[in-house]
Order: structure tokens, then sequence, then C-alpha cells
């Protein structure tokens, strides 16, 4: 069986919503190279919690806030890069819901109850990295302040089209629900990191 001779990886393809030209359109939104060169840098990622990690429902108990949902392709993606990318969170809820999911997947600096997101970064200043080897996953608009600071910003497909307007690059799944793999796989693909063990 002949063998398919060894190709460059493809440019990842502009979310369905951007080729749609939805309510995000005239977004500056980068496709295929200049993504993948940014993605290449990034040695940071950071994600919000609810509407990005999650669906962004909230599950309450008599206690308070009980169980959060995470996807489990997401999961993944975070394990293939996590030997070469740090990962970290910057929530403005409690953490108490996610942590053990979080710890888990090996994130090493949980920031939690930080609305203000971008006091929440300064938090992970002794890191000593430059923005633009940092990537940010948020989805309402108090993300917008550090989305518009690090060197990879990005969103969910249901984020508010406030956040979808301001960033790099728009998954074509929701918070909860894929988002956060295809950013991983576009990290991935940037670093040449395998993420297909077929190959
Ligand atoms: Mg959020």
């Amino acid at each position: 069986m002949k063998r398919r001779p060894a190709r460059a990886p493809p440019s990842p393809r502009p979310p369905p919503s951007a080729r749609r030209g939805g309510k995000a359109e005239g977004a500056p939104r980068l496709r295929g190279r200049e993504l993948l060169a940014r993605a290449a840098r990034i040695r940071l990622l950071l994600l919000d919690v609810d509407g990005v990690l999650t669906d962004g429902r909230l599950w309450y108990g008599p206690e308070g806030e009980a169980l959060k949902a995470f996807d489990v392709h997401d999961g993944h993606g975070l394990v293939l890069i996590r030997d070469r990318i740090q990962l970290g969170v910057v929530s403005g809820r409690p953490g108490k819901a996610s942590e053990a999911r979080l710890r888990e997947l090996r994130f090493s600096h949980l920031v939690f109850g930080q609305r203000d997101k971008l006091a929440g970064y300064a938090q992970l200043a002794h890191l000593g990295l430059p923005d633009d080897a940092v990537a940010y996953m948020g989805d309402d608009v108090n993300d917008l302040p550090l989305l518009r600071r690090v060197g990879l910003s990005a969103a969910p497909a249901d984020a508010r089209p406030e956040v979808r307007a301001a960033v790099h690059f728009v998954a074509g799944a929701p918070g909860g629900r894929g988002a956060v793999r295809e950013l991983c796989d576009l990290i991935a693909r940037a670093q040449g990191i395998a993420v297909d063990p077929g190959r």
C-alpha cells in the first residue's frame, strides 16, 4: 500500500460563523498563517470557566453553586498540549465546583473570584511571560480587557457578540461543547504537537 506523501498541516479554516458573515462581521479575526504565527508563540493558555470550559449554566443546590459540567473533548485537547503549554484559568466566580476537574487536567494557575480579568492576569506576572506568549478564551464583556491584551484571543461560538467581534479566533463550537478543543488544536497545529496518534 502506498504511503501518502507528508503534507504541510492544513491552515485553520475560519469558523462557520465567520464564513457566513454573521453578527461578528468586521472582527479583526485572523486567518491562516497569521493566526498560526500567533498560536506558535503561545506558552500559557488561559481560559475563562463559565461559558468557556462550561456551557455557562450554574447548577445550584441548597448550599449554593454545586456542579459544573465539562466537555471530555475539551479535556483531551488540553491533555494533548499540556506538556508544552502551561494551563490556567481566570474566573470571576468561586472555584469550588470546578477545582477538582482543573487539577485533574493539571491546570497550574487557578485565579478564581476575580471579575476584573486584567487584575487576575496580573496575579500571574511572576511567570515572566510576554503578552504575546499568552492565549485567552473568554465569552463575556468582562473578558474584553484581557482579550485585547494577549497575543492570541479567542471566543466560543456562543460568546457575546461584542466579544466575538473583538477576538482573533472564534470557535465553531459553543462554550462547554468543544470550543476549547478547537483552540487547543489550533495551538497544537501551530507548534507541531501531534494530535493524531495514527499519523
Ligand atoms: Mg464567562
